[in-house]
């Protein structure tokens, strides 16, 4: 398990955003289309796969595509991304 990283809300590990957050973060998605992070810089990653959607955490390596951290998939799948939010304060 891990926690949403939004709300803190425990999910299963393969999402860091709970399906609540989620719905309200779909409109701070960002193509990658439209624009790419900075290199290096940790962000949350969204892509489909034959099992649904997957968000997790990644880095944008510039031409070399992503990683991901806590999974293994190909570095040219993510088809959208957004910036990691602050850390709570309390
Ligand atoms: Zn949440």
């Amino acid at each position: 398990m891990a926690s949403c990283k939004f709300c803190g809300k425990q999910e299963p590990v393969m999402y860091c955003v709970c399906a609540g957050c989620m719905d309200k973060l779909r409109p701070q998605w960002i193509s990658v289309k439209e624009r790419t992070p900075k290199p290096a810089t940790k962000v949350i990653v969204y892509w489909e796969n034959s099992g649904g959607p997957v968000i997790c955490e990644g880095y944008y390596m510039g031409e070399d595509g992503w990683s991901y951290v806590g999974w293994e998939a190909p570095r040219f799948i993510v088809t959208h991304w957004m910036p990691l939010p602050s850390p709570p304060e309390d």
